[in-house]
């Protein structure tokens, strides 16, 4: 957690999920996702020993930063999973399914779906290529991980909306997992951050003279 540790500012601190004072309330059901677990922390006079202290105090803000930048670049990574899991069913059913003596593949309409769906999975895996790469090489990305954040929860938004719509009526069943994985997709908005925190983010690290120049090297 992270904790106002005056005068030094914020500070990261690890708790027990068994130290007196600490709840944990479940939150109801979600609507995807449905493997993880999320509660709501109550902390009420907890007490922790020093050890417990993340690095120094009043670094928080530091940690904080750099766990949610690299967070950021993880969930854009998730909704590039799920796109692409999302093409390959719509793909392999489009091949498969056969109307009026032709596969769907080989409708016109369908291979637009089918194309732009490839076109988000391809640019999504290119943006976060370089956002790794960057910080693989120990630079701070702000922008470029919002960025990926914001791009991955539209692409993963459309591709999956366009998976649904290459299966038709089965797609909105449980027989296939496109269902899921367009429930699942929804989480992508929310997970470090709504989209117009990132709007936020983003712009401000514009306004802010970021080495957009040196971005592409
Ligand atoms: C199942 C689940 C798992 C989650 N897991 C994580 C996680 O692992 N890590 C994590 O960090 N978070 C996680 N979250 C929390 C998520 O970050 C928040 O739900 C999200 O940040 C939105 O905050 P909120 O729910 O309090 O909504 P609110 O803050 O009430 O926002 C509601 C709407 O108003 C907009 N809004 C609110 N304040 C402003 C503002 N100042 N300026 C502009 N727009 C604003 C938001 O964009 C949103 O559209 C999870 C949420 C859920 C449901």
């Amino acid at each position: 957690m992270l904790a106002r540790t005056p005068p030094s500012g914020l500070s990261a601190i690890l708790v027990e999920r068994d130290r007196p004072g600490l709840t944990i309330e479940p939150l109801p059901e979600t609507m995807g996702c449905k493997g993880g677990q999320h509660g709501l922390l109550t902390f009420d006079d907890v007490r922790v020993p020093a050890v417990n202290l993340i690095g120094s105090e009043g670094d928080g803000e530091e940690h904080l930063e750099r766990a949610l930048e690299i967070s950021r670049v993880f969930i854009a990574a998730s909704s590039l999973g799920t796109a692409q899991r999302a093409l390959d069913i719509a793909l392999a059913h489009a091949k498969a399914r056969v109307t009026f003596g032709k596969p769907l593949a080989e409708r016109q309409a369908v291979q637009r779906y089918l194309a732009e769906m490839a076109m988000d999975v391809y640019a999504l895996r290119h943006m976060l290529l370089d956002a790794a790469r960057k910080w693989d090489a120990g630079q701070r990305i702000p922008l470029e991980a919002s960025l990926c954040k914001l791009f991955g929860l539209e692409a993963v938004g459309r591709v999956t909306d366009r998976a649904l719509l290459v299966q038709g009526g089965i797609g909105y069943t449980r027989r296939t997992p496109v269902e899921r994985l367009y429930r699942d997709a929804r989480l992508n908005w929310l997970e470090e951050g709504p989209p117009t925190v990132h709007y936020l983010v983003a712009a401000r690290e514009l306004a802010h003279g970021y080495a957009w120049d040196d971005a592409f090297g």
